[in-house]
């Protein structure tokens, strides 16, 4: 373990707590960052409360305000109602009801992650509703663990049916109520749900101690890593952190002989090879993330450089040879695929590099891999990490759910072929011979058996303010993305902070700054400059900065501010013709189209005459001019690109006359990093325009004009 370079951790906290002016509520126990990394001694940035962000207006006020308003009803709807009865099996289990219900393995995971939707979002508004409501449920909760701790509604309290199977989801589940209630308590100030998960994490330390071979394998679908970890971070129980080591460590330690990963130990679960080893992105790429996400979080407690090194290397495979341009991280549906090492895999990371497009995209894996990157932005301060997470905000997040934040998505798919999708029988449901929306679905579903991604939607909109401010132990405070917001926080040094962000951020790159409120010290203030800005430019007070700051880098500017000062930000947003690394073979001779963050899609409504124009084909030319609209009333309120495209005849008749494009030219100069890159034009089709009228949407939007047929990858004219 290295040594910590920090600040020395005792001063940063008698500076929060004694410093004088700070109001109540800035002082109060409960008040920690969303990943409460405030005391990890090996991480560069930290958090800040949960309480010191707050949204005013724009692109996240009015996610989170369609989480707050829409997702959370609509899910206790579901949840509530036939078919699925994730709620009421809590009941069963708690001996309210004398009807055994009906659910997945994984869903008590699913309700937890609805508490915790509604604790961020009480945490914004604090609705005395919402309160009795996460009581209530709270209470239900209490009722339904074993005496001991333990707690499965789907095993039930016969305590010789715990731990047989590996993937049952029992630590799965047990993890996502840790995080609930750690997020509850932080939220609220309130101990209820904190006191069940200290008991649930006091059972999970004596079970494991006990057996440590016999639960080598589990936790099938680790996202009790993270919880683990931030119930350590609560309580700083030190056994707390020592399970979650013992975890980590445990994970690959016995790999299975047999290829099945119902019995685990296989890359299914990244359970082949320890962590320290691992060269690859493998396996379930939810189980991956959520493991590289709890080891990112044992990093920050313990330093161990063999833990940051790992999760660098497969940070780079994912990113480097296997995500999709939307973040999309899982390639195959349930039909087993190989892994290079020769186990059954699903919902995987693409078993070859460059596999793209991926047709799956499962809602949770993308939500995990932008959770993954955060992390390792605040471990790092790799700009890069921020963009990447960025990335998943605004596209995969958005796109599993419709624009009235009622109807969901598990697969999110880079083309669709205007059908309705899969259809599958209702496994668990009163009536088994139901058919309801499969995986992959060519419209958002209300229902489906498998409900994990909702909850997980709502929950991350309802939080992803938490990651627009860090602060170091320098006094700096860090700014990643831009959102209309205010922000009240302290500065690791005790500088009271105060400013109001207002932008039209992320359909126009203007974005102002105005300092609130500031200690008179200088302070070092860093400005997210994204990769894909040109010329960006930067005014204090109406005065030009005379450089533009790198794309892709974090603009430090330290001066003594003033109570009114106002910096400027303005990061061009040109359109983007993108093309990928030439090994994706697939993706040869096609573009998708970015404007900032944004990947668009061209989205042909079957209603709208689609069929034809799909089966005439759309090619794009590399010099297409594709112009902005920003249109209020459209989608929720999104920019559009329009430009002219080509039919398939037009670009035959084209390509005749530019045969002469070697594949040299295709693929010349790619680094190993670059998976996408703007297009490297070659100039071959001279004409900019078509003949068809085309306008493109965001991606996330898509789908929401009944059945369609999607294309983010589009043909070019060559
Ligand atoms: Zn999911």
């Amino acid at each position: 373990m290295k040594k910590s370079t920090l600040f020395p951790k005792i001063s940063f906290l008698l500076l929060v707590f004694v410093l004088p002016g700070c109001s109540q509520n800035e002082t109060a126990v409960h008040h920690k960052p969303v990943i409460d990394n405030s005391q990890s001694p090996y991480t560069k940035l930290r958090g800040i409360p949960m309480q010191d962000t707050k949204l005013t207006e724009g692109f996240w006020a009015k996610r989170f305000d369609l989480a707050a308003n829409k997702m959370l009803e609509a899910q206790e709807r579901t949840m509530l109602g036939e078919g699925t009865a994730n709620l009421n099996r809590l009941k069963f289990a708690a001996g309210m009801i004398d009807e055994p219900q009906h659910g997945t393995p994984w869903g008590d995971g699913d309700n937890y992650k609805w508490i915790e939707s509604m604790a961020h979002v009480y945490n914004m508004n604090k609705d005395p509703e919402l309160d009795q409501k996460m009581d209530y449920w709270i209470e239900v909760i209490g009722k339904a663990q074993d005496p001991d701790g333990y707690i499965s509604t789907n095993i039930g309290h016969d305590t010789t049916k715990r731990f047989q199977r590996v993937n049952a989801h029992e630590m799965y589940n047990m993890g996502h109520l840790l995080t609930a209630a750690c997020i509850h308590y932080r939220s609220t100030g309130k101990e209820n749900f904190l006191d069940i998960a200290k008991k649930n994490a006091d059972f999970l330390c004596r079970q494991w101690k006990a057996e440590p071979v016999h639960m080598a394998r589990y936790p099938w679908n680790p996202s009790v890593f993270m919880g683990m970890a931030e119930i350590y971070r609560t309580t700083r129980n030190p056994k707390y952190l020592e399970l979650l080591q013992i975890m980590i460590d445990n994970r690959g330690s016995r790999p299975n002989p047999d290829r099945d990963h119902r019995y685990g130990g296989t890359d299914q679960t990244q359970d082949r090879v320890p962590l320290r080893e691992e060269t690859i992105a493998v396996g379930h790429a939810v189980t991956g993330n959520y493991y590289y996400c709890g080891a990112a979080d044992l990093y920050a407690e313990t330093g161990e450089e063999a833990i940051l090194a790992a999760l660098e290397r497969i940070w780079k495979d994912i990113h480097w040879k296997k995500i999709d341009i939307i973040v999309g991280a899982a390639k195959d549906r349930h039909s087993a695929s190989l892994s290079p090492r020769g186990d059954e895999v699903h919902e995987n990371f693409a078993n070859t590099p460059y596999e793209q497009p991926n047709f799956y995209n499962e809602t949770c894996a993308n939500i995990a891999t932008g959770m993954f990157n955060y992390r390792m932005f605040m471990l790092t301060v790799d700009p890069k990490y921020a963009d990447w997470t960025e990335q998943m905000m605004y596209n995969t997040l958005n796109s599993a759910v419709d624009i009235e934040g009622e109807h969901w998505f598990y697969a999110n798919p880079m083309s669709w072929d205007g059908t309705e999708g899969e259809k599958i029988k209702q496994t668990n449901g009163p009536d088994p011979e139901r058919l309801v929306p499969g995986h992959r679905s060519g419209e958002r579903w209300e229902f489906m058996n498998c409900y994990c991604c909702p909850p997980n939607v709502s929950r991350t909109t309802a939080k992803v303010h938490n990651w627009f401010y860090n602060i170091s132990d320098d006094g700096s405070l860090w700014i990643n993305f831009y959102s209309g917001n205010k922000l009240e926080t302290l500065l690791a040094d005790g500088t009271e902070i105060a400013l109001t962000q207002s932008t039209n951020y992320p359909w126009e790159g203007k974005v102002t700054i105005t300092i609130d409120n500031i200690g008179s010290k200088s302070v070092p203030i860093h400005f997210r400059v994204p990769r894909w800005t040109e010329d960006a430019l930067v005014t204090i007070n109406g005065e030009e900065m005379n450089e533009h700051p790198e794309p892709g880098s974090y603009l430090k500017i330290e001066r003594t501010w003033k109570t009114g000062d106002e910096i400027v930000l303005d990061f061009p947003m040109p359109v983007r013709l993108m093309e990928a690394n030439p090994k994706a073979i697939h993706l040869n001779n096609k573009v998708a189209v970015m404007r900032g963050p944004v990947v668009y899609c061209l989205e042909l409504p079957k209603e709208d005459g689609g069929a034809e124009m799909y089966t005439n084909g759309i090619f794009l030319s590399e010099n297409i001019n594709l112009t902005s609209e920003y249109r209020d009333d459209f989608l929720g309120r999104v920019v559009v690109l329009k430009g002219k495209a080509f039919t398939r005849a037009e670009e035959e008749a084209i390509k005749k006359n530019n045969s002469q494009l070697s594949d040299e030219q295709i693929s010349s100069d790619w680094e190993e990093n670059e998976l996408y890159r703007p297009l490297d034009s070659m100039k071959t089709s001279p004409e900019a325009e078509g003949s068809v009228d085309v306008e493109l949407i965001p991606y996330y939007a898509w789908a929401n004009r009944g059945l369609s047929y999607m294309d983010v990858w589009i043909p070019l004219v060559r």
